[in-house]
């Protein structure tokens, strides 16, 4: 119990000063990294163009957020910077490419975590909002809640001046027809994710989406569920996720993976690789990425392919698709 002479207001008041005035102060040997994925999935069928185009939508967000870490900008400036870019590009399944409902609408979900003080934000089932990730982060910085949805959301992004647009942006015929052919048989996923670490050791995750094709409206998958598609703790680990979503909410996957990370010692590798494993004991089909409290990552996926890539301080780079 709390001895009575606290008085919890000047508590809070001291807790938020001392959350302002914590000095980020780039230490000479951090190093930074960056980690994002676009999607676990199949990709199959690709053209070689078509897997070009993808490796240059993940080459051109990962190098947008790595350049956010080398000027010394915060991993959370990074997470938003690089999804944004991802959200932007309609081969991926977010943003402007994000799939349809069983009724032929886009709802969008994405949250943020950043290690610093344990921050998140996320918002789900938004129809207008350009940037679903930078509404999340608006959510986690100048809000006094975690998440919000549909219509209050929307009200919150027009308040904020975050750039709202037609629903007719993320009109995609090619998504349309892939509704109307596949309404049975689902398998497409694509959502985009990042995780990074910056100069000051802060770690920072997002995950942004379209969803499911075919959800019903209204669904929430895990992307914007922070612990499930996103987690992050600073010196632990940060993980963004994609996959069946509703498998993802139920086993916590995000969370789990630092956790096992955090209390069996894990290394990141051996902790996402369980869970993926435990995922596709299931039939639960998805993948991760992660990066450890030092900035080495991890990737984990139980279908054909995962779209992703890594960018270091270290030099260490790459972009994949498949095994
Ligand atoms: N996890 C997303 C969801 O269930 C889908 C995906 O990753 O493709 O909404």
């Amino acid at each position: 119990m709390w001895p009575t002479i606290v008085n919890y207001k000047s508590l809070k008041v001291l807790m938020l000063c001392s959350i302002v005035t914590i000095p980020l102060q780039a230490t000479e040997k951090q190093s930074f990294s960056i980690v994002i994925h676009g999607g676990a999935g199949w990709f199959s069928n690709l053209s070689n163009d078509e897997v070009q185009a993808i490796k240059d939508g993940l080459s051109n967000a990962i190098d947008v957020g790595f350049t956010a870490l080398q000027s010394n900008q915060t991993s959370l400036d990074a997470v938003e910077k690089a999804i944004v870019v991802l959200e932007n590009n309609d081969l991926f399944n977010a943003g402007k490419g994000s799939v349809y409902t069983s009724e032929e609408k886009q709802e969008m979900d994405a949250s943020v975590m950043y290690g610093l003080n344990n921050q998140a934000g996320a918002v789900a089932s938004v129809t207008n909002v350009k940037n679903p990730i930078s509404l999340a982060r608006h959510v986690m910085e100048n809000t006094k809640h975690v998440m919000f949805a549909g219509k209050g959301a929307e009200r919150l992004a027009l308040e904020a001046g975050i750039e709202l647009v037609d629903p007719e942006y993320f009109y995609s015929e090619e998504k349309l027809q892939r509704l109307r052919e596949l309404k049975k048989e689902e398998k497409k996923m694509g959502t985009v994710g990042v995780v990074a670490i910056d100069v000051y050791g802060n770690m920072a995750a997002g995950t942004s989406t379209g969803g499911m094709t075919n959800k019903l409206p209204g669904r929430i998958g895990d992307a914007p569920i922070i612990g499930a598609g996103t987690w992050v703790e600073n010196k632990v680990c940060g993980v963004s996720g994609t996959g069946h979503g509703e498998f993802f909410i139920r086993f916590n996957v995000a969370k789990e993976i630092c956790d096992r990370v955090k209390y069996k010692n894990l290394s990141i590798s051996e902790a996402a690789n369980q869970v993926v494993d435990e995922l596709q004991a299931i039939e639960a089909d998805g993948g991760v990425i992660v990066l450890d409290g030092r900035g080495r990552h991890a990737f984990a996926f139980n279908t054909p392919a995962m779209a992703r890539a890594f960018k270091s301080s270290d030099g260490n780079e790459f972009v994949e698709i498949y095994k």
